[in-house]
């Protein structure tokens, strides 16, 4: 299965082997469709892949929500922009990024953030994209019944998490990966290492009943539980 139903209306679609990356899509009452990060370069053709196994056309993705400019995330956006003339939206601190195709900073504090801060532009960016729309933290954004924006700076200085209430599906973008159990987003990735790890302690705050993450399976059986106990430091 090339889409992964993870709550009615709602799938997670892997674009690299063992649930590596993964992109979401939300279903509203009108058909339409929002898909949550467009995976790596390579990714657009899986994602239209799993939309024509859904029964869908690329023109029911009205919209593409980006939780951040990195290019696991972006490297796809602008071919799915194209694919299905969907309007992107980002957050205001990441829409410069994502307009000019590069990703932001990384914190030099870490021996790893040194070492990426010294590749060459080229291999840290992705194709440019339009930001046809920003939100900030708090806004509900009208799709699908609803979908709040959760800031969760950090990682990226406008990194966000979303949070689907009608399906109960947050998604955590990359403030917590499920990849070999749960863990914070690799330091050497992180514009401020600190922050990423403060703000993904509000996820803990919000009421949801499936955990999807941008990184590993989802989690929909005491989803909340385990991720307030990872944040608490009781596992992972
Ligand atoms: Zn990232």
């Amino acid at each position: 299965m090339a889409a992964i139903e993870v709550a009615t209306g709602v799938w997670r679609i892997p674009t690299a082997p063992a649930d590596f990356i993964n992109s979401y899509l939300i279903e509203g009452d009108d058909g339409s469709l929002t898909l949550v990060d467009a995976g790596m370069k390579g990714a657009p053709k899986k994602l239209l892949a799993a939309l024509a196994e859904l029964g869908k056309s690329p023109g029911d993705v009205t919209h593409l929500l980006l939780s951040h400019a990195h290019n696991d995330h972006t490297g796809g956006a602008a071919k799915i922009k194209e694919a299905t003339g969907s309007a992107v939206q980002t957050h205001e601190r990441e829409a410069v990024y994502i307009r000019e195709g590069r990703m932001p900073n990384v914190d030099r504090s870490t021996f790893g953030g040194r070492l990426l801060a010294r590749l060459p532009g080229k291999a840290k960016g992705f194709a440019k994209v339009g930001v046809d729309d920003t939100f900030e933290d708090g806004d509900v954004l009208p799709m699908a019944g609803g979908i709040q924006v959760v800031h969760t700076p950090g990682h990226t200085p406008g990194h966000c998490s979303f949070l689907h209430t009608s399906s109960g599906v947050l998604i955590t973008g990359d403030a917590i990966f499920n990849v070999r159990g749960f863990s914070y987003s690799f330091a050497s990735s992180c514009t401020d290492v600190r922050l990423s790890r403060e703000s993904a302690a509000r996820l803990g705050e919000l009421d949801f009943d499936v955990a999807g993450f941008t990184h590993g399976a989802h989690v929909s059986t005491g989803a909340r539980a385990a991720v307030r106990a990872f944040l608490h430091g009781r596992a992972g």
